[in-house]
């Protein structure tokens, strides 16, 4: 990995952030960010699935620009502000048509957290369903119910109660058919009903429509399905966690839509604000007007400029049919993937929908995190950046803007094949 003279400021960061690049960004456009050194690196991890619309899409910028030269903090608890309202309106022709109420926050872990507290309020029932893999945030609920890797709990128990963890059907790992590992997980949700987590005591299960941080995976209709029919039967609300498979990286506005499901409520962030620090849930309005007022809030919920470039991130989305191109170039990078697990044996799996795709390396039961890791510091020698996922961190995962072109992905598997060639 090529080093650069960092300013003494850095020692002074907190130790706590990883760090894939030590480069430091200058700015970026589009699929691009440009270094201090004036490097420029191809961009496929949009800043964790953020930047869906590009790094400072000009419509996105012009919004910001003009709400912030209006009024930044417009606290909704003290008045209402135009920009929320425009977003709703734009949230309501994207969101699945039953969800129609909105709370806005500012990270994914914060929507989290409010939308469990929504489902254990108005259900009066405590317990809390969650999946093997699962990463919904680092505040204590959004932690608890996280378990994509032990680390991301250590030292910090105990932790919150109530909630239990089902099986996902993860069926590479599993070494299972995928109809076979959809059957075996429903079943064990039911045994866990029987055995630990009383239905009538559970008032959400919870769960990421495609698995992101815990290795990109993406689970069957059938099991998606399923979870809904288990919910139906037993009054438990679905929650489905869109904040990284949600605005269009999947090829869908949203990634329940390839699984024909509606969940209760759906927590969003990420991509929704091109990067403003904009999170929503969005729920049913009857469970939403049971919401005991001022129980739940927060200084900067629904803020200002967040909204406005939400607002803006939809239209653009819409007009420059982005969502589309998503699942036009993610087709196309899918087999150029697959082309290159035909020619390095190292490449296990891979899978992925629309623009949310990864490469797993090794097999199920030998995770090759070295030739991931490899991988990534050789790509981004050689500007392409790249982020790992899964427990193992041997999956890479592949990210960009929902603009970026045929051409931008074939450079991005030119780079990965030359750097596959001296693993
Ligand atoms: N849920 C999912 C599926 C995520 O991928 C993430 C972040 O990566 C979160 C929740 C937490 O979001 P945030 O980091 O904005 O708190």
């Amino acid at each position: 990995m090529a080093t650069v003279k960092l300013p003494e400021a850095a020692d002074h960061l907190s130790a706590v952030w990883g760090r894939y690049g030590d480069f430091i960004a200058d700015h970026a456009e589009g699929v691009y960010v440009y270094d201090t050194e004036g490097r420029r690196h191809l961009d496929f991890t949009s800043g964790i699935g953020v930047t869906n619309t590009g790094h400072c899409h000009p419509k996105v910028v012009a919004a910001i620009r003009e709400q912030a030269g209006k009024m930044i903090h417009a606290e909704l608890n003290i008045q209402y502000h135009q920009p929320v309202f425009r977003l709703i309106d734009e949230l309501r022709t994207v969101v699945p048509p039953n969800l129609d109420a909105f709370f806005f926050t500012n990270s994914g872990a914060e929507a989290v957290e409010g939308a469990i507290k929504l489902a254990r309020q108005t259900s009066h029932r405590a317990n809390v369903i969650a999946f093997q893999g699962a990463f919904h945030g680092r505040t204590y609920m959004a932690m608890s119910l996280t378990n994509s890797k032990s680390m991301y709990r250590q030292g910090y128990a105990p932790l919150v109660a109530g909630v239990h963890i089902a099986p996902f059907p993860y069926h590479y790992r599993m070494q299972m058919t995928e109809s076979d590992a959809t059957e075996f997980c429903l079943n064990e949700l039911r045994f866990m009903f029987a055995t630990q987590c009383p239905p009538d005591d559970t008032a959400a299960i919870i769960i990421e429509s495609v698995l992101g941080e815990g290795g990109y995976v993406v689970p069957s209709k059938a099991f998606m399905q399923g979870l809904r029919q288990i919910c139906d039967e037993f009054g438990i609300l679905l929650i489905l966690d869109e904040v990284q498979s949600g605005f269009g990286r999947t090829g869908k506005w949203f990634a329940c839509e390839h699984y024909g499901i509606q969940p209760d409520i759906m927590v969003m962030a990420k991509g929704l604000a091109s990067g403003m620090p904009l999170s929503a849930i969005a729920a049913r309005k009857s469970i939403m007007d049971k919401w005991i007022v001022s129980s739940h809030g927060g200084t900067y919920t629904g803020n200002a400029i967040g909204c406005a470039a939400a607002v803006a991130t939809i239209q653009a989305m819409k007009e420059e049919r982005m969502i589309e191109n998503a699942a036009k170039v993610g087709g196309f990078f899918m087999d150029g993937l697959s082309e290159l697990q035909g020619r390095y044996p190292v490449i296990g799996d891979v899978r992925g929908v629309g623009l949310m795709i990864a490469a797993e390396f090794g097999t199920p039961r030998a995770p090759n995190t070295k030739a991931a890791k490899e991988l990534l510091h050789k790509a981004g020698d050689d500007g392409l950046m790249l982020l790992t996922c899964g427990p193992f961190d041997n999956t890479i995962r592949f990210v960009p803007p929902l603009i970026v072109t045929q051409q931008q992905a074939e450079d991005a598997l030119n780079i990965i094949d030359k750097a596959l060639g001296t693993l």
